[in-house]
Formats: structure tokens, C-alpha cells, sequence
């Protein structure tokens, strides 16, 4: 299955989740990060001497999980004769499953991003920091800040903000000087503001568009009004870049310190970076649905018909979504339907029942998780796809007026 950034994304945030939440009953939770280039029959040896350290721990339970741990890490190793490129991270130990009961589970994770250091941890939960670093860290950010003298363009990334261009312009001042008509000269003064402004936008092109797309989260613009204003609604950016536009901010300089003040101003608004956009495909989903535009469409059902014609946009999807889609056959008659159920009702337990053709006995002969599926649809179809949280009431909309699947058109297909 081709998977889109987004998805993978998605993934590793859900895998982050469900390996946050595991925890032991002591010490025993063992996290294993091993760089590429790191000897497998080092990490071996150091493994055997922590096995024979473990001997000292007093509890019986945990000296126990500890050593099997171990043990069941040196056995993994041993299929892995060389870490792959980013490296990989081991997550071994007796996960507590409630009843006074533990269980020995391990994963295995290749991180989309290299591993640094080695790493040998053992605690009562797994350790994520490095992992979640990597969640954050190749997020880019576009910083203009400008007035109608002097613009200046910079990266962020993380905290850290590279200034990378400096434009200066011609534009008279207010004041007109002796002779000249006070028309023609504000005339003049508004095709040397737009020139600026063109020039501006073209040194940011060139900036922001050599950035991969998918690592570049948006644009702040900073200056005074209302330049900032007039530079954001004349559209002066590429149209790509135009769309990861998230906000404008008040800012009295306009030379590198102006992109200082600039990011100071963000704060927040950098960590909720992620709801702002969420929130922006949702109001733009309402928008349509509301005038009735026809370039709206929600349900799985209909969302589905669109997506198979081509026809989405951008795909919206609650990540609370928790459903499976089904295949079920009539080994008899070779009948065949699809269909959609809650994730709570494991397959396991769905009874497909009797085939309204023949009447014999159903099969499930495939099961896949809804997101994958729709998800997959809209990779083969050129979609977007975007999760959206339920943290906000927008998202949280989603999920329980629009059945979490919802979708913004290119065109409208009546459906
Ligand atoms: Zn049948």
C-alpha cells in the first residue's frame, strides 16, 4: 500500500499513544535505541552484563522481568545483523495488563528519522522523548516580517531561526517633494509599494519553496498595518505557499531582530500550530456545507463514492475514527459485500451470518481498518488527507455530527 506522509505520520502519533500507556509494575520496562552504524555484538556483550547486574535486584518479580527481558532482547538482536538506516529502537518488558497480571511484550520501531545515541533504559515506562523529538523537530516555519521600506525572510526549525534573506525598497516616503502632482505621485508611490511587495514574495518563493512541502508547517507574517495585511491579501506568495499562511502578528522591526520579535510573538500559537490548521479544513468543510456549494460532502458512504471518482479534495478524518471494513464472501455461490463495523465488535466476534443468495454459511475474508482504507483510496487519487483531533469543537463535530469521514470537493458531483 503506497502510504502518504500524513498517514505515516499519523501512525507513528498512534504507536507514541499506545506505547505511552504501557507501564510496569517496577523497574522493568527495558528501551533499546540503536544507531546505524552501532556494533549489534557490542550492544550483545553490554546486554549480558547488564543480565548479570539484574542478579542484584531485590525484588524476585522484577529481577525476573528484568532478566527475561534481557533475554528476550538478546534474542531479537540476534535477527538483526545490522540496524537499518534511521537505526531501530527495541521496547521490551512485562507491560502491565491489569489483574495483577503482566505480560512480556516487545516492539520493534524503525523512526523516520536517524537515531543519535545509544540508548540502554530501564524504568517503569518506556522511554519516548527521542522518538517524540523526532515528531517536532522537522517542522519548518516561514517567518516574513516587512513594511513598506525594509522585509525580512527567515526559516524556523525548532527553536532555531536562520535568517535568510534581506530586502530593501525605493518607496517614497509620504511626503511629496515641490512640482510634483499630488495625484501622479500617489500613483507612483502604489506601483513602487506593489513592486516591493512582488520582490518580497518572490525572495520568499525562493526561500520556503526549497523546503520539502511536507516539512513546511506554515508561515507567520509580521510587520505593521497595514502592510502585513495588504502583503497577505494581495496574494504576493506561490499559490502553495499562499495556503500555509496561519496568521499575522503586530511587530515594530522589520530587520533579522524583527524575525526575533516575531517568533516571540508566536508562543502558543506554535504549539497549537496543528489545531489552527485542523480548524482551518473544518471551517472551509462548514463553509461549503453551509452555502450549499455543493463541494461538501460527509458520510462514509457518500465520502467513499467521491473519493473512487476522484473527485476529494481533501479528505477529513476524525482520529478518533475506531471502525473495520469488511469483506464477506459466500464460499457456495461466491457472493460478495462489503461492510463497515465499530472497532469495539472485533471481527472475531462479528457473525457475518447466511448468504441471502443461497443461504449458506459467510466468510470474512479480509478485514482492514477504515483509515487505512479510505486513506489509501485518497493516495491512489492524488487526495490530501488531513486527521483531525476532537480536541476542538470543530473536530469533535466530526466525529459525532458527520460520522468522523468527511470531505472537501473539487468539483461537485452531486453525490
Ligand atoms: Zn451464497
Amino acid at each position: 500500500m503506497v502510504e502518504s506522509e500524513a498517514h505515516k505520520k499519523y501512525e507513528f502519533k498512534r504507536t507514541l499513544e499506545a506505547l505511552r500507556n504501557k507501564h510496569g509494575r517496577g523497574t522493568e520496562l527495558i528501551s533499546l535505541y540503536i544507531p546505524h552504524d552501532k556494533q549489534i555484538h557490542e550492544i550483545s556483550s553490554q546486554l549480558r552484563e547488564e543480565f548479570g547486574q539484574a542478579s542484584n535486584i531485590k525484588s524476585r518479580v522484577t529481577r525476573q522481568n528484568v532478566t527475561g527481558a534481557i533475554e528476550s532482547l538478546l534474542s531479537r538482536l540476534k535477527l538483526i545483523p545490522k540496524a537499518p538506516e534511521n537505526g531501530v529502537v527495541i521496547f521490551c518488558g512485562a507491560v502491565d495488563i491489569g489483574a495483577n497480571k503482566t505480560d512480556m511484550e516487545t516492539f520493534i520501531i524503525e523512526p523516520p528519522e536517524p537515531i543519535i545515541s545509544y540508548k540502554y533504559h530501564c524504568d517503569s515506562s518506556f522511554l519516548l522523548i527521542p522518538l517524540e523529538d523526532m515528531l517536532h523537530e522537522k517542522k519548518s516555519y516561514g517567518l516574513i516580517v516587512l513594511d513598506r521600506r525594509e522585509a525580512s525572510i527567515g526559516l524556523l526549525r525548532g527553536k532555531h531561526i536562520e535568517p535568510m534573506a534581506h530586502l530593501t525598497s525605493m518607496v517614497p516616503g509620504k511626503q511629496r517633494k515641490g512640482g510634483q502632482s499630488s495625484h501622479r505621485f500617489q500613483q507612483l508611490r502604489l506601483i513602487a509599494i506593489n513592486e516591493f511587495y512582488t520582490r518580497i514574495g518572490e525572495a520568499a518563493n525562493g526561500v520556503f519553496l526549497a523546503v520539502d512541502p511536507k516539512d513546511m508547517e506554515g508561515i507567520f507574517i509580521g510587520g505593521p498595518s497595514p502592510t502585513k495585511e495588504e502583503f497577505h491579501s494581495g496574494e504576493y506568495l506561490h499559490h502553495e505557499l499562499q495556503k500555509k499562511i496561519i496568521d499575522l502578528y503586530d511587530v515594530a522591526y522589520t530587520d533579522e531582530s524583527g524575525l526575533y520579535e516575531l517568533f516571540d510573538k508566536l508562543g502558543d500559537a506554535l504549539q497549537n500550530v496543528e489545531v489552527i490548521q485542523e480548524k482551518k479544513y473544518m471551517e472551509r468543510f462548514m463553509k461549503e456545507l453551509v452555502g450549499d456549494s455543493g463541494l461538501s460532502s460527509y458520510g462514509e458512504e457518500q465520502v467513499r463514492k467521491n473519493l473512487q471518482m476522484g473527485s476529494v479534495d481533501t479528505l477529513l478524518l476524525s482520529d478518533e475514527l475506531r471502525k473495520i471494513r469488511l469483506t464477506i464472501k459466500c464460499g457456495n455461490c461466491g457472493y460478495e459485500e462489503k461492510k463497515t463495523i465499530t472497532k469495539k465488535l472485533s471481527d472475531e466476534d462479528y457473525q457475518p451470518g447466511n448468504c441471502t443468495k443461497c443461504g449458506s454459511g459467510l466468510n470474512i475474508t479480509e478485514s482492514i481498518d477504515i483509515i487505512d482504507d479510505l486513506s489509501s483510496i485518497a493516495d491512489q487519487m492524488g487526495t490530501n488527507t488531513v486527521f483531525i483531533s476532537s480536541d476542538f469543537e470543530e473536530g469533535n463535530q466530526l466525529l459525532t455530527a458527520f460520522g468522523g469521514i468527511a470531505a472537501i470537493l473539487r468539483f461537485n458531483t452531486g453525490i
